[in-house]
């Protein structure tokens, strides 16, 4: 299928062609129809798929296709970081680029003025995280008495991170009379939940399910001593073909040090951790797409969400400890069916939530050794002050990671009590659900694309930046 078969504004249809898309992914091409003739949607999609193109591309029509009634904001989308509201509004201006529609994000961590100043001049679309424009609308910046459009974008994370309670208060101050798009990875009791409160007999469309990986992402376990991972990964990133990596780790004091460990040995490095500034933040982004640094660091939740095309591998240095969180690490690569690699370092220390991720995932992982490195322990270091960083170039011997600490898993949330239309409800009506384009595994490993050598992304097409992207499969399947 082509976009022009999609009934979507000839300007939007030439900054798609700018963008260099041929084709519909397989989201935009099930809910851009649905979302034109004015349902409520909710989109079972995880982040790579095109999913926000798919509410972005119709909702820019409608807004060309009908111009204001009246001052005020039009569109609002809320997610759950900044980083990600940043993501959208990039992909909006791109898709919206020859339209004269306004738009401002609204998000914590930076001064207000300039938010309190958008929200005042009634642009048409606001994109925001809930907490910060909660607060704004609760001192009355806000004009959304003429809102026609609410999406809410990754919704099981806004719920994982605890904005219901905000949501509700800011869909409540919103006209009734609404379209509402309701994106999300999962689809649990709790977004079904939110979804008879806050949306009106929506459509469903599911692409592929929350426990499949990328199936152009290539996954393998490396079983190495605690003490010798930032050795192995100094070691694999001797291989230029790890052109673009996002590293993860569990805490963000271990995300610092793990920086300036790899920079000791020569590779340019930026850190993403709550403890950043949301300049340093947004620096990090920007050096890491650009190519000014090789290696992100970050921790799970600075990097929920993040858009960037081309990654070529992660690294889970530290092994996640929730299967779920190793699925949204490894879609970072493989987005847009980009090929990428998905590395996992498994210490002894982890082969119990090793075995729980090969059953969650329903495959196991590949083990691999990496040719001419030392797996020998080295013994731990305990007490005493910190060693000193070693200089460039030094072999990397001594000194071992520091004891993980484990995160807490997050609160139990109670169930929603179940709402009376719940018979009308597309979850529970067969019929209804869209036929879907779920890419399934195949068989357990069915994905895994064996490669030649030792080398971790030996056949990683577009070869090292600049060079550019990645190769790019069609979607069609
Ligand atoms: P998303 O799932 O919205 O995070 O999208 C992932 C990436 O897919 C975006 O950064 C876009 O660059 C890319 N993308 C979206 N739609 C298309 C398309 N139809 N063709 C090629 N790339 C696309």
């Amino acid at each position: 299928m082509s976009f022009s078969a999609l009934n979507l504004d000839a300007n939007i249809l030439r900054a798609i062609a700018d963008a260099g898309y041929t084709e519909p992914t397989p989201i935009q091409v099930q809910a851009i129809p649905q979302i034109l003739v004015g349902h409520d949607l909710i989109g079972i999609a995880q982040t790579g798929t095109g999913k926000t193109a798919a509410f972005t591309l119709p909702l820019l029509t409608k807004l060309a296709a009908t111009p204001a009634q009246r001052h005020g904001t039009r569109v609002l989308v809320l997610a759950p970081t900044r980083e990600l509201v940043v993501q959208i509004e990039e992909n909006i201006r791109a898709y919206g680029k020859y339209l004269p529609f306004k738009m401002a994000t609204v998000f914590g961590g930076v001064g207000e003025n300039a938010q309190i100043k958008a929200l005042q001049s009634g642009l048409e679309i606001i994109v925001a995280t809930p907490g910060r424009l909660l607060d704004l609308m609760g001192r009355r910046y806000s004009d959304f008495t003429g809102l026609q459009y609410l999406v809410l974008d990754e919704a099981d994370r806004m719920l994982d991170m605890g904005f219901l309670p905000s949501i509700r208060q800011i869909v409540r101050s919103l006209p009734k009379q609404r379209q509402t798009l309701l994106f999300s990875a999962t689809l649990s009791r709790e977004i079904e939940g939110l979804t008879h409160e806050f949306q009106h007999a929506p459509k469903l469309v599911q692409i592929g399910r929350r426990s499949n990986p990328a199936e152009t992402v290539t996954q393998w376990a490396y079983e190495v001593p605690r003490s010798r991972k930032v050795a192995l990964l100094a070691h694999l990133l001797e291989d230029p073909n790890m052109n673009m990596v996002l590293v993860f780790v569990r805490m963000k004091h271990s995300a610092d040090r793990l920086a300036r460990q790899l920079e000791s040995h020569g590779v340019t490095c930026a850190t993403l951790h709550s403890n950043r500034s949301q300049n340093q933040r947004l620096r990090a982004l920007r050096d890491f797409k650009s190519g000014v640094v090789r290696v992100l660091v970050a921790t799970d939740i600075a990097a929920r969400g993040i858009d960037v095309d081309g990654i070529s591998h992660v690294v889970n240095f530290d092994f996640p400890m929730h299967s779920e969180d190793y699925v949204h690490r490894i879609g970072r690569t493989g987005r847009a069916q980009a090929i990428g690699d998905a590395i996992s370092f498994v210490t002894p220390e982890d082969h119990g939530e090793l075995r729980s991720l090969e059953r969650f995932i329903g495959r196991g992982l590949v083990r691999k050794h990496a040719e001419g490195f030392d797996y020998t322990d080295r013994p731990e270091v305990r007490s005493g002050p910190p060693q000193q960083e070693r200089g460039r170039g030094q072999q990397q011997h001594s000194r071992p990671a520091q004891p993980q600490q484990r995160q807490q898993k997050p609160p139990h949330r109670p169930q929603r009590a179940q709402n009376a239309q719940r018979s009308q409800h597309p979850l529970h009506r067969a019929d209804s659900w869209q036929s879907g384009f779920a890419p399934e595994p195949g068989s357990p490993g069915s994905s895994q694309r064996p490669r030649s050598g030792n080398r971790p992304g030996g056949n990683v097409p577009g070869g090292p930046r600049p060079g550019g992207r990645p190769f790019r499969r069609s979607w069609g399947r």
